[in-house]
């Protein structure tokens, strides 16, 4: 290739950087926006909570083309769907996967049908959804409902399924773990996520443990989830009918990859908890101003999550005593911009003042 149009490895995509390990051959259309390859931030002052020497670092997934990690799994899933000769997909979505999904389906040029429970999705989302020209269909019903009569059509075989129960998203997911490991020249110690539907954890786990059998890492890390406290199926160990929760991204009651994240965590020696709405917007709003991170109320669930293994007596897996040193990963997962309604609510108005250095200087006090 000319240097002079030699891609960065910014604009490399996961199927790029990690087709090893990824179900594709010479003959797959790569369909990429230069998805994955996100920043691990070492946050001083997360690790200041954590105490102990312990590390923190911050995986910004709100970085990826479309603002989530979803990206990296829609880049595989989208390419196999076109060498399989789809010209259609669909899936059910609380929202990033719809963003995610119809920006691949444009840069593929087939069509892309999404599914949503009406009135339930992120502002930012759906605009998403809406500009990159997808065929929006919303229901009077849950995520959970969504994805049901997505699998209905999807059986028809009109359409290309690119729901996370498509194994092709989880593969390409799996390339976040595999980036975390290149970058610490080591798998951490500890590892935690949201869990809504349960397919990133599975496929984080998966990386983890791939990359351990390849010997680029010695160990694989505790994994710890977190779910929404009134949409936490997998906690309390029953389908959820009517999830609630600002984080609506994990606001699903029964998720697709329920016995995997059992499996990760069990596996893991981990742990699944839920924080309550309050401690994740506490922890969205604590992250943006000590840390300069901006994310959606989903993602915070991971920092909120931090907070209570280090702090509460209630916690499933307290850090009290978690070995001097230890390297802890916590995932964000989407953008902060998505979804700004969380935000305005809670935004005092401004009042415009005379346009006068004096006033101004007062104001600022
Ligand atoms: C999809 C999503 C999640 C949940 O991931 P699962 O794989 O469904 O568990 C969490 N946060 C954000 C921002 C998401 O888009």
């Amino acid at each position: 290739m000319h240097s002079a149009i030699a891609k960065s490895q910014r604009s490399r995509g996961v199927i790029d950087r990690y087709r090893e390990f990824l179900p594709v051959s010479a003959s797959t259309p790569i369909v990429s926006l230069g998805e994955g390859n996100t920043p691990l931030i070492y946050c001083q002052r997360l690790s200041k909570r954590v105490g102990r020497d312990c590390r923190v670092f911050v995986k910004n997934e709100g970085v990826n083309p479309t603002g989530s990690f979803k990206d990296r799994g829609m880049t595989v899933a989208v390419s196999k769907s076109l060498e399989r000769g789809a010209n259609a997909i669909i899936c059910a979505s609380t929202g990033n996967t719809s963003a995610s999904a119809s920006a691949y389906a444009a840069r593929a040029g087939i069509l892309c049908i999404v599914i949503l429970p009406a009135g339930k999705i992120a502002t930012g989302k759906l605009l998403q959804a809406f500009v990159y020209g997808a065929k929006i269909v919303a229901i009077d019903g849950n995520f959970d409902a969504a994805l049901r009569i997505v699998r209905d059509l999807g059986e028809s075989g009109d359409f290309a399924i690119v729901n996370s129960i498509n194994p092709d998203r989880i593969a390409g997911q799996k390339t976040a773990a595999f980036e975390i490991v290149d970058e610490m020249d080591e798998a951490p110690d500890f590892h935690l996520l949201p869990v809504g539907n349960a397919g990133n954890i599975t496929a984080y786990w998966a990386g983890y443990r791939e990359y351990q059998v390849y010997e680029r890492s010695t160990k694989s890390p505790v994994m710890i989830g977190f779910q929404a406290a009134r949409a936490a199926p997998i906690f309390y160990n029953r389908i959820i009918e009517k999830p609630e929760t600002i984080a609506s991204a994990i606001r699903i009651g029964n998720p697709a990859s329920w016995k995997q994240a059992r499996a990760a965590i069990a596996e893991s020696r981990g742990a699944i908890d839920v924080v309550s709405d309050e401690e994740v917007v506490a922890a969205q709003n604590w992250l943006a101003q000590q840390e300069g991170i901006f994310v959606e109320p989903a993602s915070a669930a991971s920092i909120a999550g931090l907070f209570k293994c280090c702090e509460s007596h209630e916690a499933a897996y307290s850090f009290q005593k978690i070995p001097e040193a230890s390297r802890i990963v916590c995932t964000v997962t989407g953008h902060g911009l998505k979804d700004p309604d969380a935000i305005i609510e809670r935004m005092e108005e401004l009042k415009p003042l005379a346009a006068t250095t004096n006033d101004v200087r007062r104001a600022i006090g």
